[in-house]
């Protein structure tokens, strides 16, 4: 069976440089959606409660349930619930979808600075306060999501500026409505680094606790590593002649006589397709023929490959991102702490 190993070391030392920005680990609000990007949900709330993190955000309930007993605050971004909770907090993304939910629910409402993917506009801030009062929620934050803080560009500027506004209406709004002093937060990894001087109530930071962020030279903070490796086991092997050909459709040939080792881990498990006759391992197998659902073959003879240990390489070959690499891997696949 493929593996997973995380590294605790990594892992650590990537919150280390995150904890400097943001000043105190309790400001370090970990993502730990999509299965924790696919490194495994459980295994990282774990590591990370062992550390000293307290706060987490995830897409859906369940996955909130699931990681309850690690974390003081939780955040569901995407998901109205049936009944409140102590310690979870859901996010208003949309001014109609106020009235479904439960009486005295914690809630945090996400305003859209410019991103337009989610939250309510600027302009609808008070009908918004207004209607949360009148459901009875219990509103503790506002918050909004940048579209382009990893990018070099003056939209980071006008965002920020937008979010200053909000924040401002948002602390005079809260005393009008008499409810308590608000959480606000706005950042997620590549935004943190933009700050030199970051104040706000927290951070929430996924990629770069996970070791796999890529950001323009000018704005790049070195030092992180990558937490997730992939290994592969072999399942069986070959001597192909010259010509012989590997894989469906034999779009690899051999250019000589040489052995093929075909391994358990194809596109069903999360290698992207796209890869297939265009990867090299970090130990330099060539990948070969077109990856399968459950296999994938490369020019050795290793009993046990490592397929990656920096999603990075693979998206650049995949010509995507590395959270696509990482969050494509299988749940069932085991993971191993080291
Ligand atoms: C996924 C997500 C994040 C984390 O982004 P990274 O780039 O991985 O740090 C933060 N905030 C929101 C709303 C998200 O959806």
């Amino acid at each position: 069976m493929a593996k997973i190993t995380l590294n605790k070391n990594n892992f650590f030392n990537n919150l280390d440089i995150i904890a400097r920005f943001t000043k105190t680990k309790d400001k370090i609000a970990l993502v730990l959606k999509d299965n924790a990007y696919g490194h495994g949900l459980l295994e990282m709330a774990g590591m990370a409660q062992e550390y000293g993190v307290k706060k987490a955000v995830v897409q859906h309930c369940e996955e909130a349930k699931r990681i309850e007993r690690f974390f003081d605050y939780i955040l569901v971004l995407a998901e109205i619930p049936h009944a409140k909770s102590e310690k979870i907090r859901y996010t208003i993304n949309d001014l109609h979808s106020i009235a479904k939910f439960p009486h005295a629910t914690l809630v945090e409402l996400k305003v859209d600075t410019g991103m337009h993917r989610n939250g309510i506009a600027m302009r609808e801030l008070k009908e918004a306060f207004a209607k949360i009062k009148e459901q009875g929620l219990v509103l503790e934050g506002v918050f909004t999501h940048h579209r382009s803080a990893d990018e070099l560009s003056s939209e980071w500027f006008w965002q920020t500026d937008n979010f200053k506004k909000v924040k401002q209406e948002a602390k005079e709004l809260a005393e009008e409505f008499g409810f308590g002093k608000l959480r606000f937060h706005s950042s997620n990894s590549a935004a943190l680094f933009r700050n030199t001087d970051f104040s706000e109530d927290m951070a929430r930071v996924g990629i770069a606790a996970y070791g796999c962020m890529e950001l323009p030279h000018a704005i790049s903070v070195e030092g992180f590593k990558p937490v997730l490796s992939l290994y592969a086991q072999k399942i069986s092997s070959r001597k192909l002649k010259k010509g012989d050909c590997v894989g469906y459709g034999g779009t690899y040939e051999a250019h000589q006589d040489c052995v093929v080792g075909n391994f358990d881990f194809g596109y069903g498990d999360g290698f992207l397709r796209i890869c297939s006759n265009n990867y090299k391992t970090p130990h330099a197998r060539q990948l070969v023929g077109r990856i399968s659902m459950d296999n994938s073959s490369f020019l050795c003879e290793d009993e046990e490959i490592l397929i990656f240990d920096d999603a990075l390489q693979v998206a650049k070959v995949a010509q995507t991102i590395s959270y696509e690499v990482l969050t494509s891997l299988k749940p069932y696949i085991k993971r191993e702490i080291i």
